[in-house]
């Protein structure tokens, strides 16, 4: 007879194995490579065929692409939107720009590392990525959830007043409600 640590163990397997092939993503269009998501979810490379497709809102999303640099502006944007997400949910940091600042490592008012301030499950390098590499990108983010290794969600929760911390440092005018998972 099957224990119950077994039994969870099947239950999160068949759980993750449904997730990784239904991905709704919510491109949130910050930066330039934002012109790579066309071709990537249209019939030419037809991300669909993995089980990625576009949401609407953030409520109905899994997959949170930041596709390029942050402003301190659009960050505070970027943080509403996440959290209002519904776990299971991840991050997708594309392009340089997300991992170092990219070109804009010496502007005064971009964001540098997104993971200070998101928790980011997977980067797309590339200046911009194709759609290639995109799709590498989420087959990635795939393997990680199949393994239960896409964490990011669990970090930010259990690290949230570091992240607000690091938030509050480059958002000037902080008026935000508080948070509401
Ligand atoms: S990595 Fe390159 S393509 Fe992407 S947002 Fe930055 S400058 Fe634009």
């Amino acid at each position: 007879m099957m224990n119950d640590k077994n039994s969870q163990k099947i239950v999160d397997i068949i759980q993750n194995y449904a997730r990784l092939h239904s991905l709704f993503v919510l491109a949130y269009g910050t930066g330039c490579g934002a012109i790579e998501i066309p071709p990537t979810m249209t019939s030419r490379y037809d991300a669909e065929r993995f089980g990625i497709r576009g949401a609407a809102t953030p409520r109905q999303a899994d997959v949170l692409l930041i596709t390029g640099y942050l402003t301190t502006k659009t960050l505070k944007r970027v943080i509403r939107v996440y959290e209002q997400m519904q776990d299971p949910k991840y991050v997708i940091g594309f392009g340089s720009c997300t991992i170092n600042g990219g070109m804009y490592w010496d502007s005064y008012n971009t964001i540098k590392v997104l993971d200070k301030y998101l928790p980011v499950d997977v980067y797309i390098n590339g200046c911009m990525p194709r759609p290639e590499a995109v799709i590498a990108g989420f087959v990635k983010l795939q393997s990680l959830i199949r393994e239960g290794k896409a964490e990011g969600a669990k970090l930010y929760k259990d690290n949230l007043e570091q992240y607000r911390e690091n938030q509050k440092k480059v958002i000037p005018n902080w008026v935000m409600p508080e948070y509401n998972w």
